[in-house]
C-alpha cells in the first residue's frame, strides 16, 4: 500500500486489512453494512459516502485504519461501535443539525463466541421535532427503526433466526422461504421443524453437536444440509450464539447462510486436488517441485523411489541441500550434474532435457522446466524417468537391427550368387510357394513364359502358363502334398513364348523344405529337349532313308539282275539253236533270228531305262526342243508299235486341229511307247488299247487306255516314283523295274506338261499327259 496520508502507519495497514476475519466481512456484506470494524477498532469496510462525510473522500482509503483516526468527527458513532464491541446492539443518532444521521450498530461473534467486530448501518435522520411532539416522534421512530431492522434482517443474504433450546423456532427471517421453500409459519409452528428437515445423513450428528454446544453455552458454527421443498439439498453454514441467563442457556440465535455453491466449488476443488495428487503420485516419472528460493514445495512418491531418498530426510521441514546431496551421491558424474543443476537455477526461463547415469548402472532421463503462475515463474519442476530398460531395449534393438542388417546383406549376397547361377544356367529354374506363385525364376524359364524375371515374380503358374497349367499343376501339388519329387518327366507342351507350337521338355520338381521339415514350396527345373528331339527325329529319318536307299539299291540290284537275266536265257537258247543249225549246215529260220533280236531289244530297253534313270537323278538328262506336230509324232510311234501288238486291237482317235508342241521328238515318242507297252503288258486278256489326242485349253491332251488289270486306288500317288510297282503288277506275269513311268513323268514335266493315271483294280487304266501347245 502506498497511501501517504501523514498518519505514518501505512506499513502495517496492508497486512491488517488482509487479516480481517472473513466471517466478519461476510456478515457485514450480508447486512449491507455501511461500516465494519474489527474487535481492535480497525476499519474493515466503509461506505464511500460515509468516507466522504468523515473527510476521507479524496482517494486515500481509510480501510485498515483505527476508527479514532477516521471517525473523530463522529464521536457518537464511535461510542456506539465501542458498545457493540462489548457485545451489545445499539441504535444511535448524531451529526450536525441539518445532516443528522441514525445508526444501527450490531456486534458480530465468531465460532468460539468471541466478538469479531461490529457492523453499522447508517441512514439519514429526520429533523428534530419540537418538544411537545417528542414522545410521539420517539414512538414513530421506534416503529420505523423496528421496520428498518426487520427490513434489514429480511434482506440479509441468509436466514436470521431465533429458537428455544429445544430447537423450536420463535423467529425466522423471510429468507427462510426463499432459500428452502418452507414458509416462516411452518418453521415456527411445526414442533420439530428443524430436525424434520435436516438432511437424514446430517440429522444425528448435527443435533448432537448443537445440543452439546448449547449445553456448553458456547457459540458455534457448522455446515450441514437441509432439504428444500423441491427436494434439493441445500448446504447451510450456521452461526449460532447461545444466549444464557444466570449460567443457563435460554435461547439460541443465529444465521444460516446458503453455502451450497461454495461447498460444491470446494468439493470440486478438493476432487480436482485429490485427482491431481493421485495422478502426481501414480505417474511413472519422479517429480520434484522447487520454488525460486530452491525450497522443495512438492515431490511425488516415485521421486523418492527413483532417488532412494531416506525417510529421515523428509521428516519435518525438508532440507533441499540434503536431498540434493543424497541424489548427487548416487551419480556417476556428480560434479557435472551439480553444475548443470545450478546453471538451470540461474536461468529460470530455461527448459532442459538431459540424461544422468547412476553408479548402480541405472540411467535417468531428466527434464527441467520452469513452473509458472500466470506469467510469473515461481519455481522449477524437475522430473526423472528411469529409462534404463528402455535404453537397454533400444541398445538390444540396435544390436538386433545390425544383426538383421548383416543377415540381410548375407542373404542378398546369397541371392546374388543364386541369381547369377540361375540366370547363367542354360536350363529353366524357378521356385514357387505353396500357392504355386513364383517367388524366384531365372531368365531361361521366364523366356519360355514370354516374360521377364521381374514380371514373373508374384504371379501364379496358371497366369504364366495357361496352356500347360492343367498338366503341370496337379504334378506340383502332389510334390507339395507328398514331399516326393518328380524327376525327369518328359512333357510335350505348348508354351506362351511360342503359341501353337508343341515343344518338348524334361521337367523335375523338388519339394523345398525348411530346417524344421515344413514344405514351403517347390523348385522346378525345366530342360528343353525340342532341338534334341528334332535332331533325333532327323537322325531317325536319315537312318530310315539310308535303310530305304540300301533297300532300293538291293531291290534295284535284284530287279535289274532279274530284268537283265530274263532276256538272256531265251537269247542264249536261240543262239545255241542257231549255232547247232550252223554247225549242221541246216538252214537258219528267220523267226529264230527275230526272237533273238527281240530279246536283245528287251535287254537294250532295260539298260536304256537304267541309264535314263541315273541321268535324271544326276540332273543330266538332256532334251532337244523343236516344234513338232503331235499328230505326226503319234502316227509314227503307233506305226512303230503295231508289230508288237498283234493280239491287241489298237485304236487311235486323232484331233482334227494340228497340235504343235515344242519338244524332244525321241523322248516324247519314248513316253508314248512306254504307256503303250504298259497297256499291252498289263492287259493279259488282250483287250483293246485306245489312244486319243485332243485339245484341252492351251494344252494338247494324250490318253492311253486299256481294259487290263487296273491299279489299286491307294497306289496311284506312288505310280510315278522310281522303282515303284503296284502290288497287283507281278500277277500280270510280266517283269518290270518300275522305272518307265518315273522317266515319263520327268520327260513330260520337263516339257511343261503334267501326267496322271485314272484306274480301278480290274477295270483297266487310263494314263493321260498334257503338253503346252505352241501358239
Ligand atoms: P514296269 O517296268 O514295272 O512296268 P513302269 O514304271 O512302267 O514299270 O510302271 C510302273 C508300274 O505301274 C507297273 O509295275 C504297274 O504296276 C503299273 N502300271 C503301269 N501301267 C499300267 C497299266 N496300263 N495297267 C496296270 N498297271 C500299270
Amino acid at each position: 500500500m502506498t497511501t501517504a496520508d501523514g498518519h505514518g502507519r501505512e506499513a502495517r495497514l496492508g497486512a491488517s486489512v488482509r487479516s480481517f476475519p472473513e466471517l466478519l466481512l461476510q456478515v457485514g456484506r450480508s447486512l449491507h453494512a455501511t461500516l465494519i470494524v474489527d474487535n481492535q477498532g480497525r476499519i474493515g469496510r466503509i461506505d464511500r459516502q460515509l468516507a466522504t462525510a468523515v473527510g476521507w473522500g479524496n482517494g486515500a482509503s481509510p480501510e485498515g485504519r483505527f476508527m479514532e483516526e477516521v471517525l473523530h468527527d463522529f464521536p457518537w458513532l464511535m461510542r456506539a461501535l465501542h458498545t457493540a464491541l462489548t457485545g451489545r446492539e445499539t441504535v444511535c443518532e448524531g451529526g450536525e443539525r441539518d445532516e443528522r444521521m441514525r445508526a444501527l450498530v450490531l456486534p458480530v461473534f465468531g465460532n468460539e463466541g468471541q466478538c469479531l467486530g461490529a457492523c453499522a448501518r447508517l441512514s439519514a435522520s429526520e429533523p428534530v421535532k419540537p418538544a411537545s411532539a417528542q414522545h410521539e416522534t420517539l414512538e414513530q421512530e421506534l416503529t420505523r427503526t423496528q421496520q428498518q431492522y426487520e427490513e434489514l434482517v429480511n434482506t440479509l443474504d441468509g436466514i436470521v433466526w431465533e429458537a428455544d433450546v429445544g430447537f423450536r423456532f420463535t423467529f425466522v427471517s423471510k429468507q427462510a422461504e426463499r432459500l428452502l421453500g418452507h414458509p416462516p409459519q411452518q418453521w415456527l409452528q411445526e414442533p420439530d421443524f428443524w430436525r424434520n428437515h435436516v438432511h437424514p445423513e446430517d440429522r444425528e450428528w448435527a443435533q448432537a453437536y448443537c445440543m452439546k454446544a448449547t449445553r456448553e453455552r458456547r457459540p458455534y458454527e457448522f455446515e450441514y444440509r437441509m432439504l428444500a421443498t423441491d427436494g434439493r439439498s441445500v448446504w447451510l453454514r450456521a452461526l449460532v450464539t447461545v444466549l444464557a441467563e444466570k449460567g443457563r442457556p435460554l435461547r439460541l440465535r443465529g444465521i444460516m447462510v446458503d453455502v451450497t455453491e461454495q461447498r460444491q466449488a470446494r468439493e470440486t476443488l478438493e476432487q480436482v486436488a485429490s485427482m491431481l495428487r493421485a495422478t502426481f503420485d501414480s505417474i511413472t516419472d519422479g517429480v520434484l517441485v522447487v520454488d525460486r528460493n530452491q525450497r522443495i514445495t512438492a515431490f511425488n512418491k516415485r521421486f523418492l523411489q527413483i532417488w532412494d531418498i531416506p525417510d529421515e530426510l523428509l521428516q519435518g521441514e525438508v532440507d533441499p541441500q540434503k536431498v540434493l546431496a543424497a541424489a548427487v551421491a548416487q551419480l556417476k558424474n556428480p560434479e557435472l550434474v551439480r553444475a548443470r543443476v545450478y546453471a538451470l537455477y540461474a536461468a529460470p526461463e530455461q527448459e532442459d532435457v538431459d540424461t544422468v547415469e547412476l553408479l548402480n548402472g541405472r540411467i535417468l532421463e531428466r527434464t527441467s522446466l520452469p513452473q509458472r503462475l500466470g506469467n510469473t515463474i515461481i519455481g522449477r519442476i524437475w522430473s526423472f524417468r528411469d529409462v534404463t530398460e528402455e535404453r537397454r531395449a533400444k541398445a538390444e534393438q540396435e544390436r538386433l537391427l545390425a544383426a538383421e542388417q548383416t543377415a540381410r546383406e548375407q542373404l542378398e549376397e546369397s541371392f546374388a550368387l543364386l541369381d547369377t547361377f540361375l540366370n547363367n544356367a542354360p536350363i529353366g529354374m524357378g521356385f514357387l510357394n505353396r500357392d504355386l506363385r513364383f517367388i524366384r525364376t531365372n531368365d531361361a524359364l521366364a523366356l519360355l513364359h514370354g516374360r521377364t524375371r521381374e514380371e514373373e515374380v508374384g504371379r501364379t503358374l496358371r497366369e504364366m502358363t495357361p496352356y500347360a497349367a492343367a498338366t503341370i499343376e496337379p504334378l506340383m501339388r502332389r510334390v507339395i502334398e507328398t514331399g516326393e519329387p518328380v524327376i525327369g518327366l518328359d512333357l510335350e507342351l505348348e508354351v506362351p513364348a511360342t503359341p501353337g507350337k508343341l515343344r518338348y521338355f524334361r521337367v523335375s520338381y523338388y519339394p523345398v523344405r525348411t530346417k524344421s521339415g515344413r514344405i514351403v514350396g517347390l523348385g522346378a527345373v525345366v530342360v528343353e529337349l525340342t532341338a534334341e528331339r528334332r535332331a533325333q527325329a532327323e537322325r531317325e529319318r536319315l537312318l530310315r532313308e539310308a535303310h530305304e536307299a540300301i533297300q532300293i539299291r538291293d531291290d534295284f540290284l535284284s530287279i535289274a539282275s532279274h530284268e537283265l537275266k530274263t532276256p538272256l536265257t531265251p537269247l542264249k537258247l536261240h543262239l545255241r539253236m542257231l549255232e547247232q543249225r550252223c554247225t549242221s549246215d541246216q538252214p537258219i529260220p528267220p523267226h529264230l533270228v527275230r526272237k533273238s533280236l527281240a530279246q536283245v531289244d528287251r535287254l537294250s530297253g532295260v539298260i536304256s531305262d537304267m541309264l535314263d534313270s541315273s541321268q535324271i537323278e544326276a540332273g543330266r538328262l538332256e532334251l532337244e526342243h523343236e516344234p513338232l506336230s503331235l499328230q505326226q509324232l503319234l502316227r509314227e510311234t503307233l506305226a512303230d508299235f503295231r508289230p508288237n501288238c498283234l493280239h491287241h486291237p489298237l485304236e487311235y482317235e486323232e484331233c482334227a486341229e494340228e497340235l504343235v508342241v515344242l519338244g524332244d521328238r525321241a523322248r516324247l515318242a519314248q513316253v508314248l511307247t512306254n504307256l503303250l507297252e504298259n497297256a499291252l503288258k498289263y492287259s493279259p486278256q488282250k483287250g483293246p488299247i485306245r489312244v486319243t489326242l485332243t485339245r484341252s485349253g492351251a494344252d494338247a491332251l494324250v490318253s492311253v487306255s486299256d481294259s487290263g488289270i487296273g491299279i489299286p486306288a491307294d497306289q496311284h500317288e506312288y505310280l510315278f516314283e522310281r522303282f515303284f510297282r503296284a502290288r497287283n503288277a507281278p500277277i500280270s506275269g510280266f517283269g518290270g523295274m518300275g522305272l518307265g513311268l518315273y522317266i515319263c513323268r520327268h520327260i513330260v514335266e520337263r516339257h511343261g506338261g503334267h501326267i496322271w493315271a485314272e484306274s480301278e483294280t480290274g477295270h483297266g487304266a487310263t494314263f493321260r499327259f498334257t503338253l503346252p501347245v505352241r501358239t
